[in-house]
């Protein structure tokens, strides 16, 4: 039986080939776990073979195992990694570190304004569409720049990059031609002046092409919890 510490292992040595390849760092790219609907057993197993950052989609099942693990709290970074409404905004301020999926304004305001103050500020990167895929949350490249330059105000919230979700490719050079647009709007947004140092690119199926096109934290599900059925 593959376990999921084994499947953690295997997920980390592709990341590893994957840098070797295009000549990167290993320690440049950040997995992120995204355990959702996996039970709270998975998690642990994933926790206690190395693993420390989790990403979930959905703010109710995620607040619901940040609690049943709250005894790791202090060990794990948590990742809102799922579309977020305004209703919602509060329980993710006062309970997640990172959130991945800005796609407008007001949701990083009351992000900002629910975050409780004893809390460091939450970690935001905004959501990019760059295929334009009509199904798909995110704001368009030429709308990016100008919600960060107002995310960057807000005084509870941290700007730290872009996630982009682009749709599966034919092939490996046009997964990262499409990643490379995200890139692309990440350098121009930080020759513009954004302090942004994440790009939150690529899943169990096409980490490798995210990280030859500059990806520095990948989202991982199937890889390392198996299938979600
Ligand atoms: C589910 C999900 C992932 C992980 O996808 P896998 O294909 O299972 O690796 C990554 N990012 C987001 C936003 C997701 O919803």
């Amino acid at each position: 039986m593959t376990t999921i510490a084994d499947k953690l292992q295997q997920v980390r040595t592709r990341i590893d080939a994957a840098c070797k390849a295009c000549g990167r760092d290993a320690a440049s790219v950040r997995l992120l776990a995204v355990s959702k609907t996996f039970p709270e057993a998975a998690l642990r197993a994933a926790h206690a073979a190395g693993q420390s950052a989790f990403g979930e989609n959905y703010v109710q099942e995620g607040v619901a195992k940040i609690q049943a693990l709250a005894d790791l709290r202090s060990a794990i970074e948590w990742h809102c990694i799922g579309p977020l409404q305004s209703n919602k905004t509060r329980v993710v301020a006062e309970h997640f570190d990172w959130v991945h999926s800005i796609d407008r304004l007001k949701i990083a305001q009351r992000l900002s304004e629910q975050r409780p103050a004893q809390l460091p500020p939450l970690q935001l990167c905004l959501q990019v569409n760059v295929d334009g895929g009509a199904n798909k949350s995110g704001v368009t490249p030429p709308e990016a720049l100008a919600l960060a330059r107002q995310v960057v105000e807000l005084p509870k919230v941290r700007l730290r990059g872009l996630m982009a979700i682009p749709e599966p490719a034919e092939s490996f050079e046009e997964q990262r031609a499409l990643f490379l647009r995200a890139t692309a709007l990440y350098e121009e947004m930080r020759a513009a002046g954004m302090p942004l140092d994440v790009l939150s690119l690529g899943m169990s199926a096409d980490l490798e092409a995210a990280v030859a096109a500059g990806s520095t934290m990948v989202r991982v599900g199937t890889a390392i919890f198996g299938g979600r059925g």
